[in-house]
């Protein structure tokens, strides 16, 4: 599934392609032919990503509500758009302005898990139900240290539950914890003030350095492929990480077996040397 950066990208992609214009809006699967007719002919006025939800806020107080889930897909490109191809949910089309009529964008919408019309308190509640994103400006992060101070939840399922922090997925919080020398299994209310000040700021840090790159990067200078003399990752992902689906290989900085093991059904990671904190 992809993770918070992946969809803040997205809005702001479709902010530069879409914001400020009329767009139309059609569903040639069909399943979301009744919310597409009413965003049909509106202005796309901004869009937000709010952890792995992607609005994007229409003019008439409409706003389109976007969940990928773990097989949806958005593409995008310029000019008129192709035939569509598959199970099309959504298509946003764009027509050049009169400054500018080269410049039309479609965007094709592919096996989401939510895609639908939210009225204003609508989205207030979905905002409501999730914790706060790192990569957003008005995070609070004491909102979610609430709720990770009286926990016994083991840290890692509290950091995946999207009502405590948004946007995190299984990539960020094991890096996180790694690099925090914190055991996956530690529960919540064991972890101090500072211990939740210091993790906050690097998944904000990790997070926005993600939404920069594209790709999802944890691994220090020091433990670099090139600093190390080490074959690079090779991985659909992408990145350089310390734990993250590299069961049974030596970790960079102790040399220890990476662990797997379970956790609320999720695999997990971790160095029993680094991360021996709980
Ligand atoms: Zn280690």
């Amino acid at each position: 599934m992809p993770e918070g950066h992946t969809i803040h990208r997205l809005a702001a992609r479709h902010a530069r392609l879409f914001a400020g214009r009329r767009v139309h809006a059609a569903s040639p699967q069909g399943r979301f032919a009744e919310g597409a007719a009413r965003l049909d002919g509106t202005v796309l006025q901004g869009t937000e990503a709010y952890g792995k939800h992607l609005l994007h806020h229409h003019a008439g107080e409409l706003t389109l509500h976007v969940h990928l889930g773990l097989y949806g897909k958005v593409t995008d490109g310029a000019g008129a758009p192709p035939p569509p191809v598959g199970q099309v949910r959504l298509r946003l089309t764009s027509e050049g302005s009169a400054a500018a009529p080269g410049d039309a964008h479609w965007l094709d919408l592919r096996g989401p898990t939510a895609c639908e019309l939210l009225t204003p308190p609508e989205v207030a509640a979905l905002r409501a139900r999730l914790g706060p994103d790192p990569l957003r400006a008005d995070a609070d992060p004491q909102r979610a240290y609430a709720r990770i101070r009286r926990s016994p939840t083991p840290l890692a399922a509290l950091l995946l539950d999207q009502s405590v922090v948004a946007g995190t997925g299984l990539i960020f919080v094991t890096e996180a914890l790694f690099r925090a020398g914190l055991a996956p299994t530690l529960p919540g209310r064991d972890l101090t003030p500072a211990g939740w000040r210091d993790l906050w700021a690097d998944l904000v840090a990790l997070m926005t350095l993600a939404v920069e790159r594209g790709r999802i990067d944890t691994v220090r200078d020091a433990h670099l492929p090139a600093a190390m003399g080490r074959a690079a990752r090779v991985d659909r992902h992408g990145g350089e990480v310390y734990v993250y689906r590299r069961p049974g290989a030596p970790c960079h900085v102790c040399g220890t077996d990476v662990s797997r093991g379970e956790l609320a059904g999720r695999n997990l990671y971790w160095c029993a040397t680094c991360q021996a904190r709980s």
